[in-house]
């Protein structure tokens, strides 16, 4: 495909978003020179939202540890020993002091995880009354508990729950290499449900666990196909814990983790791309051509459940220097 092609399938303005990607478009977007890619995602960002703005998320992990799952990068799978304990749902109060202190250093949304394969039924009456008190503060609330039934969906609906992550992790083709415990069809049901509550989804992947280009095209192909984008895309870097299977997989490439960005920028325009997980190691000129290929958020303060993540300092100067600002509600689209 030549540069003039490419720039074809990426011109989005009054173009509503496509969900008819190919294998082929998305191969050749990423194997764009580097700079024509970036300035191809660029210029669909710059369409679509304020290049200065950027989406702040803090993460807490309501539920540490013990997770029957065997999601190889993990720290969290009770079926490697990574040195992380499982815990107790944490209570409501700790829940809301963590979320105001959130607030107060800046943050637009608090999302809450837990380390379950899903909720059951008195857990999920405690999130609800988490995502009640975390709204009531004016932010934007989320939660990431595994897998949920369409009731389920709708109970965290009724709470105000304005988003749920659920992540698809890598293409449908490496998928099994990374997780047997459930299926990818599993994870779409959830999204599914999730949509169908009416619920923003938050749904991305990890790469850098040893899957190969073709992998990294397939998850953007799983992604931008679904019957409707996203909100939010976490384009996550793997952390490598010591006592995960994937401790020793060979680092990725910090350009191709940019390409992998800017891919997703121009498949899915209108969707927040977030630079999640793997920042503590990445250097602050690969996070800002990240941000020049299309990322509009992070994940703010220093931990990400139970990896570690820049020190909130150590962001606020980043951001500063850039020259972003806090994207506030209404600017998302
Ligand atoms: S990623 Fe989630 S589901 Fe998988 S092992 Fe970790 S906590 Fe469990």
């Amino acid at each position: 495909m030549s540069i003039a092609e490419a720039q074809a399938l990426t011109l989005t303005q009054g173009v509503p978003p496509r969900h008819d990607w190919t294998r082929e478009e998305l191969r050749a977007l990423f194997d764009l020179p580097l700079s024509e890619l970036i300035f191809r995602a660029q210029s669909i960002h710059r369409e679509n939202f304020d290049p200065a703005a950027v989406q702040i998320s803090t993460l807490l992990s309501i539920k540490t540890g013990g997770c029957p799952e065997d999601c190889a990068y993990c720290p969290q799978s009770a079926q490697y020993d990574t040195g992380v304990r499982a815990e107790k749902l944490m209570p409501l109060d700790a829940v809301l002091r963590e979320a105001r202190a959130a607030r107060d250093a800046g943050a637009g949304r608090f999302c809450m995880g837990a380390a379950w394969r899903s909720p059951k039924e008195r857990d999920l009456d405690a999130v609800c009354a988490m995502v009640e008190g975390v709204k009531a503060m004016g932010l934007e609330t989320c939660a990431t508990l595994g897998m949920l039934t369409a009731a389920q969906a709708r109970v965290l609906k009724a709470a105000g729950l304005d988003y749920y992550n659920h992540n698809l992790d890598s293409s449908p083709d490496y998928y099994g290499e990374i997780i047997t415990t459930r299926t990818y069809e599993d994870r779409l049901d959830t999204l599914a449900h999730v949509r169908a509550a009416g619920i923003n989804v938050c749904c991305g992947g990890i790469v850098g666990m040893g899957e190969t280009r073709e992998d990294r095209v397939g998850m953007l192909e799983a992604l931008a196909n679904l019957p409707a984008h996203p909100e939010s895309v976490p384009i996550n870097m793997l952390v490598r814990v010591p006592g995960t299977p994937l401790a020793d997989v060979p680092p990725l490439d910090p350009i191709e983790f940019v390409r992998t960005i800017a891919v997703a920028r121009i498949a899915m325009p209108r969707s927040v791309v977030r630079l999640s997980a793997g920042r503590e190691e990445m250097s602050e000129e690969t996070q800002a051509l990240c941000f020049l290929a299309g990322a509009n958020s992070i994940f703010y303060g220093p931990k990400l459940l139970t990896t570690s993540n820049p020190a909130r300092d150590r962001d606020r100067a980043l951001i500063d220097r850039l020259g972003l600002t806090p994207m506030k509600t209404e600017q998302l689209r």
